[in-house]
């Protein structure tokens, strides 16, 4: 062949994952809502983390935030209303390979979830955690959540909320074994992915509380966090989220804080004059329950039954 020599090898490329190996079913989150935002996010971690689709699994409960799965590209599990966690731990538990993204909302997770949250974030499962917090129910159009701020018109408190909201930050950081709790707003898209970031590769239960925009039904709260950017404290540390120039830029209000020490991080958290941004705690050796849970589970049928029947010999008469 004219002097050129004959290559008959098939070059095999390894697979490479674009932003569309993630994409799912067309978004219908209304126009402006953060919720399109977070999806980005995480579709684009997901590409920079090069993690196959076939080994990624969405799970949500119900709200809003919950139609996540079906718009990622990825295996899903739309769940019922609070159950999410539940159905992540069991997932984790029996393949413990796979990645978790679990997608709640501050209804789902911090009323009717309560009890699974606070029971995950002690078991401490390696999986992600997006608790979508827009301070309000959005899905059954507009009633009082338990982060509604005091005052707050609903649906079902037309004179406003009368009572307090409930704290995310201080609750999660007072459950034994929490590892990871982060929060950021959706209006700062770089830090956002940052920390999402740091949630997925922190080996334990990354909780990330991201303050949502609901241009529908709580215009309000974020326009009113948005206007003035002094309200937001921007956490900052070598230990901490990587932050960009830009990010420092959008909010002025700053402090050094050290993500190893818990107490600081509660002092923080308490804090309600001012919305913490960034990684306020985050211990990575703190336990994994799948860790202790799925040995074993490589064990054919003929070994685990020899094991069941040499347990009931023990009681043999
Ligand atoms: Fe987003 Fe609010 Fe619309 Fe729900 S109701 S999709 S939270 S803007
Ligand atoms: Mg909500």
């Amino acid at each position: 062949m004219f002097g050129m020599k004959a290559d008959w090898s098939l070059e095999v490329f390894e697979r490479y994952f674009t932003i569309g190996d993630y994409a799912g079913g067309e978004a219908r989150w209304c126009p402006g809502c953060g919720d399109h935002g977070i999806l980005t996010a995480v579709q684009k971690i997901l590409r920079d983390e090069q993690v196959p689709p076939e080994r990624t699994v969405a799970v949500s409960g119900i709200g809003c935030s919950s139609r996540m799965p079906h718009y990622l590209g990825t295996f899903g599990f739309h769940g019922l209303h609070g159950r999410a966690l539940p159905i992540a731990c069991g997932i984790k538990s029996r393949r413990p390979e796979l990645d978790v993204w679990v997608a709640t909302g501050d209804g789902d997770c911090f009323s009717i979830g309560t009890a699974h949250w606070i029971h995950a974030i002690r078991y401490n499962m390696d999986m992600t955690l997006m608790v979508f917090d827009n301070g309000v129910y959005g899905l059954t159009k507009a009633q009082t959540s338990p982060t509604s701020p005091l005052g707050f018109k609903t649906n079902t408190h037309p004179g406003g909320a009368i009572l307090p909201p409930h704290n995310p930050l201080t609750v999660t950081l007072g459950i034994t074994n929490a590892s990871f709790v982060a929060q950021v707003v959706d209006w700062s898209p770089p830090l956002m992915y940052e920390v999402l970031k740091a949630a997925h590769r922190h080996r334990g239960t990354g909780f990330v509380r991201i303050i949502q925009r609901c241009p529908v039904y709580a215009d309000s709260l974020s326009k009113a966090m948005q206007s003035d950017p002094s309200k937001v404290l921007l956490l900052h540390h070598e230990k901490g989220i990587p932050i960009d120039p830009a990010v420092k830029r959008q909010f002025p209000n700053q402090i050094e804080h050290d993500p190893s020490n818990l107490s600081a991080a509660r002092d923080v958290a308490q804090n309600d004059t001012l919305i913490p941004v960034g990684l306020l705690y985050q211990n990575p050796d703190a336990i994994c329950y799948e860790t202790l849970s799925s040995q074993g589970i490589e064990f054919t049928t003929k070994r685990r039954l020899a094991g069941l029947n040499a347990a009931l010999d023990r009681f043999t008469i």
